[in-house]
């Protein structure tokens, strides 16, 4: 019961890439990155199973964005001119790569990490990918002119390396789709569709993490404007709760989500944000148990899956470490209370 995890990306550590940042420079390259990047993904699974996380992940430590990391690896993609882009809405602009020719992968994406992570832990293993709605609004396309025909290509390249994932031991394959919570009616129209694409014919858990993004100044502003009550996931949960999606990952704790809409979701697993990823402020085990119990009233215990809001990339390693060992404590408490 109450078996925690977390969204995904934690903070790299200082010799493997810049620290504080979204899209940090690597620190090395070429045959010393890839060294750098496997010590840092056994490094980053210890540091979890030491805070008492029950189901772990790579960390996301060898890819420089949940994004990117992927799309580095598909041909038809021009890495190298990125231009100027508004992502989420004009929220906020990144330097974005350009899709220039038909998609094709180039071959395997993470089997580096996902090999080693399962050869090193016992622990369930979460595996993250971005989804192909939120990669569509995180490059620019000059080539399909179509947003829903370039997620379905997307779809089918995550696919590929999510069934290879899946044959690389990976116990739930999680699709990251933040731009869910931006663009609603596209995302019930048309990016669950896609999502169910990207995660077809997989037999292991499928899972999908939709939040408010990561805790930095252009989100926090944003998440300002949202209002007293927010209800994003009212419109997307109902598309969701009729996917063969078996997860959902989403933003509870320190968000105006109204706790109810939780029961949208009902017979889902539900992994339920209990850290703010946008405080350094580090929760105590009550207040993590105070949250499960809220999330109590709308999802099913043997559902509830105490997270993370997102993913804890640009904290200091510090705090997200005692981030992680507050879920763990926070869980077992809550196991105590509600047992
Ligand atoms: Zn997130």
């Amino acid at each position: 019961m109450f078996e925690t995890c977390i969204a995904g990306s934690l903070p790299k550590p200082g010799w493997l890439a810049e620290t504080d940042k979204l899209w940090p420079q690597w620190r090395a390259s070429g045959a010393a990155l890839e060294t750098a990047k496997r010590d840092a993904t056994l490094l980053s699974i210890k540091e979890q199973e030491d805070a008492g996380l029950d189901i772990v992940g790579d960390g996301e430590q060898a890819r420089q964005h949940f994004v990117h990391g992927f799309v580095e690896r598909v041909e038809g993609i021009d890495f190298e001119h990125k231009v100027p882009m508004g992502i989420r809405d004009n929220r906020y602009e990144a330097m974005v790569p350009q899709v220039v020719a038909p998609l094709r992968l180039a071959g395997r994406v993470h089997a580096m990490e996902a090999r080693l992570a399962r050869a090193h832990t016992k622990k369930p293993l979460k595996f993250t990918l971005p989804g192909p709605m939120t990669i569509v609004d995180t490059v620019a396309d000059r080539h399909y002119g179509d947003k829903v025909k370039l997620a379905f290509a997307f779809a089918e390249l995550l696919n590929q390396e999510a069934r290879a994932l899946q044959a690389d031991g990976v116990d739930i394959v999680q699709f990251d789709e933040p731009a869910f919570n931006v663009y609603m009616k596209d995302a019930a129209d048309w990016g669950v569709a896609a999502l169910e694409r990207a995660a077809q014919g997989l037999t292991c858990k499928t899972a999908v993490h939709i939040c408010y993004g990561y805790g930095i100044e252009a989100n926090i502003a944003w998440k300002r404007t949202l209002g007293e009550q927010w209800r994003q996931y009212e419109q997307v949960f109902p598309a969701l709760a009729k996917s063969r999606i078996d997860q959902v990952s989403l933003e509870c704790y320190h968000s105006h989500v109204p706790a109810e809409l939780m029961a949208l979701l009902a017979g889902k697993d539900v992994m339920v944000g209990v850290i703010d990823v946008a405080s350094e402020q580090v929760e105590t085990p009550e207040e993590v148990a105070d949250t499960i119990g809220r999330a109590l009233q709308f999802v099913a215990r043997e559902h509830l899956f105490p997270c993370t809001n997102c993913g804890l990339a640009p904290m200091p390693r510090a705090v997200a470490q005692a981030k992680l060992e507050a879920l763990a404590r926070g869980a077992a408490l809550a196991r105590q209370r509600y047992a």
